[in-house]
């Protein structure tokens, strides 16, 4: 018990780790944590991603508890003890919460009768911890943790770490220096991800083989699915084609004022979805992605990046729909799309996905028999996408780099895609030091 233990991120994986050791009777001095936000007293509400809990600390504090959901942790522990490791994460919420008994669980019913045999529909409890309160619990958790003399570091950036002489550099405008340790943990979350994907290209590190996420945004009168949505309101509809490694899934269901997003990546456009809170902007639209994860493709991010590219028309991406047209943004103006006929999408779309697209069609022509109304009052925007990052490959036992074994990666920067997953990571890594 007396190694250096350094933390580079202070967001929900840098916090449980944290507390896991000193819990633990691990000495808080021996505790370094950096990170280039700010502490819970002095962060800003804009401050999104950045500080104490890093963009757990702002988020919408909804703690999901199943090992489908939230990315990869069962992967390296199995499933019954990651569902021990994310108990111990929402118990840490739930005790540094000012009102704790005000944190409730919502857990969905049984699948309905009416969608299958067409689809499964995933159902998982989420804890909710409320927006509201997370700047107390952040507040609260801090003061433990310095209670018990954890060592912090704020408004530094980490901008470089010497593997090979355990040694980083941090800086900010004032002070630039150098910290040793003898452990470290690295827990950069998404605000990190490129500083990860540096260090993992200079240190050539290895990586796991990744999927393609790809497909459309799905747009269609919220009143076609308001039965589904009535039992589960963000729903995520399902179906698996394990022999043909394909599997789809509905995607960041939007209801109520729900509005198509444009994004711009390498310089095309894809789409996505968001729904604005405020009444006043409802349109009693529904949208979702309806997303392909396709396994075993030799280079899944220029293959992504190469089908983006070929359904791109007049500068941006296309819309189709058997009856109408595309919708105006939450501004009012049109989302940016090229309406194309049945024969481009059969003849552009279908080829450019290598004959994938047919698997979005049944999935959009399974839902017109689930959701009866639905006909061909609906339309889609190509494409939607998500460009995974690369995963660095680790050990399963303490997520320690293979040719590192000093150092270990967790929570977003590592696989995790969400509060309880990024947090159990982290408690998983302390516990291979405390044995
Ligand atoms: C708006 C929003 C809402 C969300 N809502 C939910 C939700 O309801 N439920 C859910 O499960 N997930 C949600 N998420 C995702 C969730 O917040 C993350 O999955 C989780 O916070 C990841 O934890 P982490 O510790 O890996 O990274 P983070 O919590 O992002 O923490 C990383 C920390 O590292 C610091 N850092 C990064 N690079 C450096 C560097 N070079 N030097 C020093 N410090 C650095 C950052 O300042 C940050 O504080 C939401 C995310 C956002 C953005």
């Amino acid at each position: 018990m007396d190694k250096k233990i350094v933390i580079v991120g202070a967001g929900v994986a840098g916090v449980n780790a944290a507390t896991k050791l000193v819990d633990n009777g691990y000495p808080g001095e021996l505790i370094t944590i950096i990170d280039m936000g700010k502490d819970p007293y002095q962060r800003k509400p804009e401050e999104v991603m950045t500080g104490f809990l890093g963009a757990g600390g702002w988020s919408d504090g909804k703690l999901t508890y199943h090992t489908a959901i939230g990315g990869q942790l069962s992967k390296y522990c199995g499933e019954e003890k990651a569902m021990e490791l994310m108990d111990q994460v929402i118990t840490n919420f739930k005790r540094f919460h000012p009102k704790p008994e005000e944190v409730q669980c919502s857990n969905p019913e049984e699948e309905p009768e009416f969608i299958k045999p067409y689809f499964g529909l995933r159902l998982f409890p989420v804890w909710h911890v409320g927006t509201d309160y997370l700047s107390e619990i952040a507040k609260n958790w801090y003061d433990y943790l310095v209670s018990k003399g954890v060592e912090f570091i704020w408004e530094h950036k980490v901008y470089a770490i010497d593997f090979n002489k355990n040694e980083l550099s941090l800086a900010n405008q004032d002070f630039a220096g150098e910290i040793q340790y003898d452990e470290l943990i690295f827990a950069v979350g998404k605000s990190g991800i490129d500083f990860a994907q540096q260090l993992a290209q200079s240190y050539e590190l290895p990586d796991e083989p990744k999927s393609v996420q790809i497909g459309v945004r799905f747009e269609a009168p919220q009143e076609h699915f308001q039965k589904l949505i009535d039992i589960s309101y963000d729903f995520k509809l399902y179906r698996k084609f394990d022999n043909e490694g394909v599997s789809l899934r509905s995607f960041c269901t939007n209801n109520n004022a729900a509005y198509v997003a444009v994004e711009e990546t390498y310089g095309d456009h894809s789409y996505n979805g968001h729904a604005k809170k405020d009444e006043a902007y409802r349109n009693n639209m529904t949208n979702f992605g309806i997303l392909m994860e396709i396994n075993g493709i030799e280079d899944p991010f220029k293959w992504s990046r190469d089908v983006v590219n070929k359904v791109q028309a007049n500068s941006t991406g296309l819309y189709y729909s058997p009856s109408r047209q595309p919708s105006t943004t939450s501004e009012g103006n049109g989302v940016t799309a090229t309406q194309i006929s049945l024969d481009t999408l059969t003849h552009v779309v279908e080829p450019a996905m290598e004959g994938y697209f047919k698997y979005v069609m049944d999935f959009i022509m399974d839902m017109k028999k689930v959701f009866p109304t639905l006909g061909d009052d609906w339309g889609m925007y190509i494409p939607e996408v998500k460009y995974l990052s690369p995963e660095v490959k680790v050990n399963y036992e303490d997520l320690s780099l293979i040719d590192y074994p000093n150092v270990h990666f967790v929570g977003d920067a590592l696989s995790a895609r969400g509060i309880t997953v990024s947090g159990a990571q982290a408690i998983y890594v302390v516990e291979s030091f405390l044995k």
